[in-house]
């Protein structure tokens, strides 16, 4: 019974995220999930990439928090529209939230949107929102064994940014391990390591998003 419920619930969750997909095209909004454990760098990756952005692209955030508004609030202060989603608890966005978000955000004056989920590692990569690419934050002091731990959600990722690159001579986080985890799972997955602290890496993770965004646009 429990398994019926599950998934009465992951199919009306998929309807709401096609909607969802339907009006971002149709606003010519390229939208990126951003999923992580608590503490990896989302918020610290959008404001990076707002910084070096902002003047040629027109940025939109939705912040997904169990509460708080604190990452909203940060991320507002580099000027761009951004709407909080308080779970109440829940340790996942799911598509009505992103639903009832985007109802409330300037869709015509977006052209790229990032929706920073809830910090977890588990439930959010079986809940699709309506993006169009989905991007792990993994650190380097969660340690190497993330991919082998939660195969799913980096098995759902269409990119892995392998933050905090600059703690690497302080922390046994062994490369290898993690880069032969990630290949037994998607052997395409591209792994970008950088640092929201030093700014290594992150015009390597822009250039590969403005690649995206203008292969979405040229279809
Ligand atoms: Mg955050
Ligand atoms: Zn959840």
């Amino acid at each position: 019974m429990e398994i019926k419920v599950l998934k009465n619930i992951l199919s009306v969750n998929e309807q709401i995220a096609q909607k969802n997909r339907g009006l971002l095209d149709k606003n010519n909004i390229f939208t990126i999930n951003i999923m992580s454990s608590p503490g990896a760098g989302k918020t610290s990756l959008i404001l990076q990439t707002i910084k070096r952005l902002k003047d040629k692209t027109r940025i939109g955030v939705i912040e997904g928090d169990v509460s708080s508004s604190v990452d909203a609030e940060t991320v507002g202060k580099e000027g761009v529209p951004v709407i909080q989603i308080n779970t109440g608890g829940g340790c996942h966005l799911d598509a009505n939230m992103v639903n009832n978000a985007l109802s409330n955000l300037p869709l015509p004056d977006i052209d790229l949107l990032f929706i920073e989920n809830v910090g977890n590692l588990i439930c959010p990569a079986s809940f699709a929102l309506g993006d169009h690419k989905r991007v792990i934050v993994s650190s380097i002091p969660e340690g190497h064994d993330k991919p082998l731990k939660y195969p799913l959600m980096f098995h759902e990722a269409n990119i892995v940014l392998l933050n905090k690159i600059d703690l690497l001579p302080y922390v046994a986080f062994d490369m290898k391990a993690f880069s032969q985890a990630i290949r037994n799972i998607n052997e395409k997955l591209e792994i970008i390591p950088i640092s929201c602290t030093t700014g290594q890496g992150i015009e390597t993770w822009v250039s590969w998003l403005v690649a995206q965004m203008r292969k979405k646009n040229s279809t």
